[in-house]
């Protein structure tokens, strides 16, 4: 029933089968998650794994891919279904519950789109991606969608940042969880959860967008369609924007910036070094311990 034509057209049999054969993970399929599931399957990505502990709520309906046919059912389960109307041939794997209860659902995969609003839950993931050497890309909105930014990190890739090197530079103050200073899908607040005016949809999907296409990018990696990108990290301005000091980024324009890895960065500053100096592994629990982070377990925080 699914004709592929025109995808194949566009990008050649050779990667569409490519694509075919790959698996991905979302953890997180809400606002902008759940428009990156359905997009990846729509481009021909074979195999999909949906992590999400949330159910669809009419407040959801105007900032979701899922409608009100899915009220009241899981995100992932509602995502799996639309996806499945697209792109029947997709295996799509589901996963009701957090990604901290869920890390085995990282295993096997070839790419995780980290769709998740939770600084705590990126770090996590983080952590199970450097240990698996597993590609990942993050993607945070701004309060009240007025920009957002995409970023990909490279395990394999000893020059590329992890997500707390990378979140140091970029997300500075959400370790210390200051409501003043944070941006990412909205406010953090004390306890870590969001608080802000989320933005529209639209403002969502834009910055969704992006992600899907890099993870797109990096999947077709090998291939004449393959393109290299300037830099690790786009930040999309949807407003009018001042992302560097003394420099305004007009409205639906982009910057694009390399963060560079932290050799001293407390969890992947052990890469590159040699055998003997890995008790200098540190894990996210000593850093919650040495009061680097905070621990979010217990909290509620969905993908919303
Ligand atoms: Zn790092």
């Amino acid at each position: 029933m699914t004709d592929w034509n025109r995808v194949e057209r566009l990008i050649g049999a050779g990667s569409l089968a490519l694509l075919a054969s790959k698996r991905v993970g979302v953890i997180g399929v809400g606002s902008g998650g759940g428009f990156v599931a359905l997009t990846l399957a729509m481009s021909g990505v074979g195999q999909l794994v949906l992590v999400d502990d949330d159910t669809l709520e009419p407040t959801n309906l105007v900032r979701h891919v899922a409608d009100a046919r899915y009220l009241g059912k899981p995100k992932a389960e509602a995502v799996a279904d639309l996806i499945l109307q697209r792109n029947p041939a997709a295996q799509v794997e589901t996963r009701i519950g957090r990604i901290e209860a869920h890390m085995d659902a990282l295993d096997g995969l070839d790419l995780v789109v980290v769709g998740v609003d939770g600084e705590n839950s990126k770090y996590r993931i983080n952590e199970a991606c450097l240990g698996r050497g597993l590609t990942a890309v993050y993607a945070g909105v701004y309060e009240r969608g007025e920009g957002g930014d995409v970023t990909i990190i490279q395990p394999h890739d000893l020059t590329s940042p992890c997500y707390s090197c990378w979140a140091a530079v970029v997300r500075a103050g959400v370790a210390e969880a200051d409501p003043q200073t944070d941006l990412d899908y909205g406010m953090i607040g004390e306890n870590g959860t969001l608080e802000a005016e989320p933005g529209l949809w639209l403002h969502v999907v834009r910055v969704a967008s992006v992600q899907a296409d890099m993870a797109l990018n990096e999947l077709l990696r090998g291939t004449p369609i393959y393109r290299p990108h300037p830099g690790n990290t786009v930040i999309l301005a949807n407003s009018a924007l001042e992302i560097l000091t003394g420099q305004v980024t007009p409205p639906y324009s982009a910057l694009w910036i390399t963060v560079e890895r932290d050799p001293d960065c407390m969890i992947c500053g052990w890469r590159g070094r040699t055998h003997e100096e890995d008790d200098t592994v540190v894990s996210l629990d000593d850093l919650i311990e040495a009061g680097f982070a905070v621990d979010d377990e217990k909290q509620s925080e969905g993908s919303e």
